[in-house]
């Protein structure tokens, strides 16, 4: 496989001595604010301990140990059976154009795997965003789906080869990925027939930068780009539908199988070209100011960190924000059957009528006339709608002589906009009324689509 690119210069530093006068810290990648950037690489060969690429912004040069400011840094330890389930970069190659490296990217992945053409230009994205998601505030997250398990898992062994230290975990859940060595940064790579409630447990807590979990009296960052491959499409709850939704439902087989030597060569090829691209591109990138035009909210964040990988390059980014607009519009049909989602529309309905308060059984009828409209289930029990608007919080008055009621106050009102805002409500899109709460929602909205 040809690649375009030359290897960087790199030399090793001569041994320092008297080192133990700094302070030596144990380093699992660094960027610096003069973008600097110490990154852990393999010599090549499993036994011998990993070594540090130092990027000075201009060339890398490798070594066993760097003196930056008034410290030492040296690779930290990663277990050897860690080690071994990680495709490291063996050195750092100087970087295509992102067009390049994205059009090789697209073609390595259609040579392996039956993926629709408008679709390649997202999972080139998501390899390109696991190097980059420490800029982001919520991690990446591709949902692999499709009944041919055959065709899906050779995706994620593909995978495997090209993201930033992609890593296979069994028996997915928050306690397994608690117990991987910590402050790597790791792909996580989840293959489980569907997204259970622990699974799911495991995508809110690993997407979330800001969010630690107490574990045995620490606080652990468990951020982690994550890929789930599943039998079914995710239907989840609203606010985790913000997948990169890939099929993996071939109509024929994949085109090559991928061997074990096939995968390592991958591997070797390309993981020195994506770090050189990280190595290149990591300031621009975490300085990138891309703005989601007509995306909505969930989806448009995706589309800024994946778009924000590849600066300048407007023509990627304008494939990649027609394939997310064909998601997005997939995922708002899907939407707008669900149970909260009607329920919203329906409260919303009201609040627009003026009434100063409404029955559960009413909003009941409203949202059943919703699901019909959409072709929806019409099955939905005033006990449910109860339920469901207890658990967003708003407040349902004692039973009187006709059933329960919510009191529409100008709180309740303003809490009901909020939720049709967070929910993405069909409602809520591209209709201006004269509503004084819808206008002001939608002058935020589009306050944070431009970026104001
Ligand atoms: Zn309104």
């Amino acid at each position: 496989m040809k690649l375009e690119g030359k290897a960087l210069e790199m030399r090793s530093l001569p041994a320092r001595r008297r080192v133990t006068k700094y302070r030596v810290i144990r380093t699992k990648g660094e960027t610096f604010p003069d973008g600097t950037i110490l990154e852990p690489i393999t010599n090549d060969s499993q036994t011998e301990p990993l070594q540090l690429v130092l990027w000075n912004g201009s060339e890398a040069t490798v070594g066993k140990r760097f003196k930056i400011g008034e410290k030492i840094y040296a690779v930290a330890h990663i277990d050897p059976s860690t080690r071994r389930a990680i495709y490291f970069p063996g050195h750092a190659r100087t970087s295509p154009s992102p067009g390049d490296l994205d059009r090789e990217l697209k073609k390595l992945i259609s040579r392996y795997s039956y993926v629709p053409e408008k679709q390649l230009i997202l999972l080139t994205g998501f390899t390109l965003a696991t190097w980059f998601s420490t800029n982001f505030l919520t991690a990446p997250w591709l949902s692999i789906f499709g009944s041919d398990r055959a065709a899906g898992t050779q995706l994620l062994r593909l995978l495997h080869c090209l993201c930033r230290r992609a890593i296979r975990i069994i028996e997915p859940s928050v306690a397994t990925v608690s117990n991987l060595p910590r402050g790597w940064g790791f792909t996580l790579l989840v293959h489980t027939p569907q997204i259970s409630r622990q699974v799911q447990r495991l995508i809110e807590a690993v997407r979330p930068r800001e969010s630690f979990l107490p574990r045995r009296g620490r606080l652990l960052q468990m951020y982690s780009p994550i890929v789930t491959l599943t039998d079914g499409p995710c239907s989840l709850n609203p606010r985790m539908q913000s997948a990169i939704e890939i099929s993996a439902m071939p109509d024929r087989s994949p085109r090559e199988r991928l061997s074990q030597e096939a995968a390592e060569q991958i591997a070797a090829d390309f993981q020195p070209l994506l770090l050189g691209y990280y190595l290149a591109m990591q300031r621009t990138v975490k300085n990138s100011d891309v703005a989601t035009v007509g995306l909505s909210f969930r989806i448009g964040e995706m589309y800024e960190n994946l778009a924000a990988c590849t600066p300048n390059d407007y023509q990627l980014q304008t494939e990649l924000l027609s394939a997310l607009k064909e998601q997005d519009e997939v995922s708002r049909m899907t939407r707008s059957t669900e149970t909260d989602v009607v329920i919203i529309e329906s409260l919303l309905s009201f609040c627009h009528e003026g009434t100063p308060c409404v029955y559960v059984g009413d909003v009941t009828d409203t949202a059943l006339d919703i699901l019909e409209q959409r072709g929806g289930d019409p099955s939905l029990s005033p006990h449910e709608v109860g339920g469901r608007i207890r658990l967003m919080q708003l407040q349902i008055e004692p039973r009187d002589g006709r059933g329960f009621r919510v009191k529409l106050t100008e709180t309740t009102i303003r809490q009901i906009h909020k939720l049709a805002l967070d929910h993405d409500v069909p409602a809520m899109q591209g209709e201006i009324t004269r509503c004084d709460y819808c206008r002001e929602l939608m002058r935020v909205a589009s306050q944070i689509a431009t970026g104001e």
